[in-house]
């Protein structure tokens, strides 16, 4: 059945969803009532439509100006990160209570990513407008996270500001995504001064 074969493919196509798992999912929607189907379907493209990027710090929101940009009585450090995910990660623990910036993307020349693809510009003049006292650099510690982290050093250099980098904790290579509360707690607060 085509139309079978498409929705597993298209749920196949999802991160962490298997040929099996796709094929399940088919199945209950097939048996399921028409209205759960209608919900997932106008649920699916509801948030592409509503959700757009903060425009100051580049994080998922439905306004202009995400929460945390529009909150004035956070402390005045700045938490860059890798991608969206990450702002609810790290605003999870509880231990965090500053402002962000998302690259939405790391530094990957090979991939045609470079400091203009994620706008490293917008970010300096961040720092350098809204008087930020600290800025945590939070990429993953990949390769290319570590590379993206150091080129923001450089260009932060010669601007007034302590740098530091979230580290001790952070599995090598690993994802903000696959770390618990505690460790990403403790990365956070063992953070190494540049
Ligand atoms: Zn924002």
């Amino acid at each position: 059945m085509e139309s079978l074969d498409n929705l597993i493919s298209s749920f196949s196509s999802l991160p962490s969803i298997g040929k099996k798992s796709a094929t399940r999912l088919a199945y209950f929607i097939l048996k399921s009532d028409k209205r759960i189907a209608e919900k997932l379907a106008h649920d699916l493209l509801n948030i592409k439509v509503m959700v757009k990027n903060c425009s100051q710090c580049g994080t998922y929101t439905e306004g202009d100006i995400c929460n945390i940009c529009s909150s004035l009585n956070r402390d005045k450090i700045i938490c860059v990160v890798e991608q969206s995910q990450d702002v609810y990660f790290i605003d999870s623990t509880g231990e965090y209570s500053g402002y962000f910036h998302v690259l939405n993307g790391v530094l990957s020349p090979l991939n045609g990513v470079g400091p203009k693809e994620l706008k490293l510009d917008k970010l300096v003049n961040r720092i350098k407008e809204e008087g930020f006292k600290e800025v945590i650099i939070a990429t993953n510690p990949t390769l290319e996270g570590d590379t993206t982290a150091l080129y923001i050093l450089k260009l932060l250099e010669g601007i007034d500001v302590k740098v530091s980098r979230i580290a001790s904790g952070m599995p090598v290579g690993g994802d903000m995504e696959y770390i618990d509360k505690q460790t990403l707690s403790r990365s956070l607060k063992g953070r190494i001064s540049y």
